[in-house]
């Protein structure tokens, strides 16, 4: 497996202290980065997020998905508990990259939705890959997750590449009228476990 670990710092949030580590992803070329808060120590599964890169929710505020409400959500709950991690994985766009996204969501302004938007661009609906993930829990020692989704493909790729998921946690956050439909979709086409309406 061609990830490497490179380093570890301090990053304070609203939310508490995290302890932020950065890995270089050989096979994507891509610079992930991992927050934890306590320690890993024992068998005792490990409050995780598997987020994947959204520049647009996380760092620019947008209502178009509920990426940056979801994210926040995450530290919150793992500051409360005092012990998780957030493995954020810089596959931007589902894997498609910020310009293609900044493509698909032109094409969504004119009508179409976000997987009819992939597919005409010529891309699957969900190109994210997770098999760095194995790798960077092993650096910490974790075993295995109680994850932080509402998306039933993402736990079933997890456990296809050999990660042990004990539970999952409902992760519903961030609804807003500029997303509901994008939420729809996630429903009704990508599986997504959400209830409220
Ligand atoms: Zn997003």
């Amino acid at each position: 497996m061609t990830v490497k670990y490179i380093e570890s710092c301090k990053l304070p949030t609203p939310f508490g202290i995290f302890d932020m580590h950065g890995f270089e992803d050989g096979e994507s070329d891509k610079e992930h980065v991992v927050l934890t808060m306590g320690d890993f120590d024992g068998e005792e599964p490990v409050l995780a997020r598997v987020h994947s890169e959204c520049l647009t929710g996380d760092g620019l505020f947008s209502l178009r998905c509920d990426c940056g409400a979801q994210l926040q959500a995450a530290l919150h709950k793992i500051a409360q508990q005092g012990r998780g991690a957030i493995f954020y994985l810089r596959q931007e766009g589902r894997g498609i990259g910020l310009l293609n996204k900044i493509r698909a969501y032109h094409l969504q302004d004119a009508g179409a939705d976000t997987v009819e938007a992939n597919e005409a661009l010529g891309f699957g609906a969900d190109l994210r890959r997770y098999d760095m993930l194995k790798p960077m829990m092993a650096h910490f020692g974790i075993q295995s997750l109680r994850i932080m989704t509402n998306n039933p493909r993402k736990i079933e790729a997890l456990r296809e590449i050999g990660i042990d998921v004990t539970e999952r946690l409902p992760h519903e956050t961030g609804r807003n009228p500029h997303n509901a439909k994008y939420l729809e979709t996630k429903k009704g086409k990508l599986g997504h476990m959400l209830d409220s309406e």
